[in-house]
């Protein structure tokens, strides 16, 4: 006979079930339907606290907005401050002209910007615009990058086939779409030697933090753009992740290479909603004539202009760029270390500002290596990690914000050490 007393529900559980009522799945992003249900109650500095008392260190960052920390005052207030005469106009406002010239002018190369509300919608503007301003139609695009979930660019691998990722996405919506495995330069030659009369546009993340946190081999990046140039084709890097985190020219910056076009989100506004596409003026230039569209009702509002300006004039006036390095390159090494007292093979690696944490010990240049690693198994660490107050999805990558310090290395490190104890 079972003599265990009814289970207390915790405020999760509560919240949860309440959810479910009326939310498919409980989770208003399908990204969501893994990883942690702990409800939040409130977020400061890198740490997130749930409404059942537990506080987590927070490596998620939102999914990578809360670049400078959660909640972070100047930002805030600034918004606040902003909104307090007008949310949203319909016609132009100051603050969009200012965050318009803050980025360009971080970015350094880009002539002009729209801004938008997410990643996604700033690829769409890029394809789009690519696709006019070449008179073609096929992208080329990589295996394992996240250009977000719409039915043109969303797939997944099933069965060692890359197709849709979602019932409902029409599989035609992808027949433009060349797909290459990335870090190598001469199937991208081969693609373009072969369609490269019809190639509107090469899209990648420039460094692949989505899936592995890979880094472009030396001399990838400056192949793609001779060979974009070369056939007519815009090159677009996707910096959604990358903006703004590797440093004020993203990765366009750390590598040394220029693409025509660049998307822009998450680090971007202090982590209210925020995404941009920048770029050469000739090509931007076809949204200012009306002959490419481009729209949004909530585009450059108050509150996102006035949050862009406020980041960037903080990432400019006090560059947390070397405390993060220096937190995250401690925090790696503490990872590799507790790893190897427990003689498990962990495998740490990436940037400072994002890396990527798995088992196994394959050299990862692409997609296809990284399944060699034991991704399946991180997936149950992460969860042991949540458990410990680790606050980390299963896909195994970790950010690092300007808010993380001393405190935050060391609780981080010793509750690491603790679920991996425990879990081993
Ligand atoms: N591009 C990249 C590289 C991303 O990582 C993401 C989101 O994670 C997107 C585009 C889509 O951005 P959003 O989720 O804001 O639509």
């Amino acid at each position: 006979m079972d003599n265990a007393g009814p289970q207390l529900l915790t405020q999760s559980d509560e919240l949860r079930k309440r959810a479910l009522r009326r939310t498919p799945g409980g989770v208003h992003s399908n990204v969501r339907l893994s990883g942690s249900q702990d409800f939040i109650k409130c977020a400061r500095g890198a740490w997130l606290y749930s409404v059942d008392g537990q506080d987590y260190v927070d490596y998620l960052l939102g999914q990578g907005p809360n670049f400078l920390g959660h909640a972070p005052k100047h930002i805030v207030d600034a918004v606040f401050t902003a909104c307090r005469d007008g949310v949203i106009f319909g016609g132009q406002h100051e603050l969009e002209v200012r965050a318009a010239e803050l980025v360009c002018d971080a970015v350094g190369w880009a002539d002009m910007i729209r801004f938008s509300m997410t990643g996604t919608e700033a690829v769409q503007a890029a394809l789009r615009l690519a696709r006019a301003a070449t008179g073609r139609t096929k992208i080329i695009r990589f295996e394992g990058h996240y250009h977000g979930w719409l039915d043109n660019v969303l797939m997944s691998q099933r069965d060692g086939k890359w197709g849709t990722a979602s019932s409902g996405q029409l599989a035609r919506h992808l027949e433009d779409s060349i797909l290459l495995p990335w870090n190598d330069a001469a199937r991208l030659a081969d693609a373009l030697d072969e369609h490269g009369d019809e190639v509107a546009a090469v899209i990648m993340e420039p460094i692949m933090i989505n899936a592995g946190v890979i880094e472009p081999l030396p001399g990838y990046l400056e192949a793609a753009r001779r060979l974009a140039s070369e056939y007519g084709a815009v090159l677009i890097f996707d910096e959604v992740i990358s903006g703004f985190r590797l440093g004020l020219g993203g990765g366009a910056g750390r590598y040394g290479v220029t693409p025509d076009l660049a998307t822009y989100g998450k680090a971007i506004a202090g982590g209210f909603p925020v995404a941009a596409l920048v770029g050469r003026a000739d090509l931007m230039d076809r949204f200012g004539t009306g002959e490419v569209n481009h729209s949004g009702t909530f585009n450059s509002s108050v509150m996102a202009t006035a949050a862009v300006t406020a980041t960037l004039t903080s990432l400019v006036e006090d560059p947390p760029y070397d405390r993060i390095a220096e937190h995250g390159n401690a925090l790696m090494a503490g990872l590799r270390e507790i790893g190897a007292a427990h003689e498990v093979p962990l495998r740490v690696s990436g940037l400072p500002q994002a890396f990527h944490v798995s088992f196994g010990d394959a050299k990862v240049t692409d997609y296809r290596s990284l399944q060699q690693l034991d991704l399946a198994r991180y997936e149950t660490l992460a969860s042991s990690l949540v458990e410990h107050g680790i606050w980390v999805t299963g896909r195994g990558v970790w950010y690092v914000s300007a808010s993380h310090g001393q405190r935050e290395l060391e609780t981080a490190l010793t509750r690491f050490d603790k679920a991996l104890t425990e879990w081993v």
